[in-house]
């Protein structure tokens, strides 16, 4: 259980922040449901929380900005004083083939997807240190262990993610913070819904197991990782893919 415990979880109104969130609620953690633009959803998400007896608050926060991420967290540690989990998922998508890639879309995806991380562990970087303690859970993607044609932002992003996991977790080991990453394969959410059937269906092809995956599959790892079930593992990257790693 996770009670006492405060979880921080990025893009949390939808997809598998609103699903991570939900699940570290249930399992006793006051959950800040982090968001962007999705003020509504996330407050639904929030409530929900605390209809089923549960503590939670919907804050916006754009990550990929520096000082506002500075600000976010300051709030948030003058209520709540500490941040034990912190579960930094939000993340967007440009797809394009790199001779046809802005600029713009390049950089969207890179300081969402990575300097958003970078932002929230670097501002709470001392709180972590001073408890002693914490859990530190990236979402990266298969994009980011294999690559995928028309994703080289995201893809740089999410390896990026990996490497930023992995230094993190040797400097914050001998204080007792773990730091993972979790690489979802493909999942059922608005982030994949765009996708034409054929390209679902070529997807779903190159999965061992056959089918797409849910939120619930990448939040129970989540849940795993930020219990003391995972006190003596840092600096991995698990593949919560059906399979497409192997
Ligand atoms: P989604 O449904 O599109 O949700 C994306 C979330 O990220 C939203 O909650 C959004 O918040 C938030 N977000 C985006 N930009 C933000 C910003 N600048 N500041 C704060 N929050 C921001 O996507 P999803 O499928 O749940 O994906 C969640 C994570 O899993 C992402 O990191 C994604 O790359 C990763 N992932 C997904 C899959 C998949 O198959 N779905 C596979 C591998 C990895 P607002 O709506 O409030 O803007």
């Amino acid at each position: 259980m996770l009670t006492g415990k405060i979880a921080l979880v990025t893009g949390a109104g939808r997809g598998i922040g609103r699903e991570i969130a939900l699940v570290l609620a249930a399992n006793g953690a006051t959950v800040i449901v982090n968001y962007n633009g999705s003020k509504e959803s996330a407050e639904a998400v929030a409530a929900e929380i605390v209809q089923k007896g549960g503590s939670a608050e919907a804050i916006q926060c754009n990550v990929s900005d520096f000082a506002a991420s500075e600000a976010f967290v300051k709030q948030v540690l003058d209520k709540y004083k500490k941040v034990d989990i912190l579960v930094n998922n939000a993340g967007v998508t440009r797809d394009n083939l790199i001779m046809r890639m802005t600029e713009e879309d390049y950089d969207t995806v890179l300081d969402t997807n990575l300097k958003g991380a970078f932002h929230m562990i670097r501002h709470l970087s001392r709180s972590f240190i001073k408890q002693r303690g914490g859990k530190i859970i990236n979402i990266s993607s298969v994009s980011g262990v294999l690559g995928n044609a028309g994703q080289a932002n995201y893809s740089a992003s999410k390896a990026g993610l990996i490497g930023l996991t992995k230094s993190v977790a040797r400097e914050f080991a001998s204080r007792g913070v773990n730091v993972n990453a979790v690489a979802p394969g493909f999942i059922d959410t608005d982030m994949t819904k765009n996708m034409t059937e054929d390209a679902k269906k070529t997807l779903s092809s190159m999965i061992p197991m056959g089918k797409m995956g849910s939120t619930k599959n990448i939040a129970d790892l989540v849940l795993f990782l930020a219990g003391d079930g995972s006190d003596y593992i840092t600096g991995q990257v698990i593949c919560v893919d059906g399979g497409m790693c192997i």
